[in-house]
């Protein structure tokens, strides 16, 4: 499963950025025309996070609505596929957002806001 593999790279790579603190949320920005199933990688995130410095923690997955720009006309339009053509009738198009795939932000500090003492 494909979701899985992503799910566990976006683990280790938050992981290792935290240089072993521990992470309570990570927004995750994800395309419509990323390929990927957000909802396996929201399945597997909390199996895959156990007993990684991300365990217990949030993850929040912000869908980017997928833009092109038409080479012909010079239109922007929403793109339902990677192959809607745009309204003119042109499929010469630009994919200009919609592809995306990266963590846009983590949080550190202990899961349940108890970080108290611990030095965050
Ligand atoms: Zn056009």
């Amino acid at each position: 499963m494909h979701e899985l593999g992503l799910t566990r790279e976006i683990v280790a790579m938050v992981a290792g950025h935290a240089g072993g603190r521990r992470v309570r949320r990570v927004v995750l920005e994800v395309g419509t025309l990323a390929g990927v199933m957000t909802d396996a990688v929201a399945f597997c995130f909390d199996a895959v996070a156990e007993g990684t410095a991300l365990e217990g923690a949030v993850l929040e997955i912000r869908r980017v609505e997928a833009r092109g720009r038409c080479r012909r006309c010079g239109a922007e339009f929403v793109r339902e596929t990677l192959h809607s053509p745009c309204a003119c009738g042109s499929f010469d198009v630009e994919g200009l957002t919609g592809a995306e795939l990266r963590v846009l932000s983590y949080e550190i500090g202990a899961p349940e806001a108890a970080a108290e003492g611990q030095g965050a």
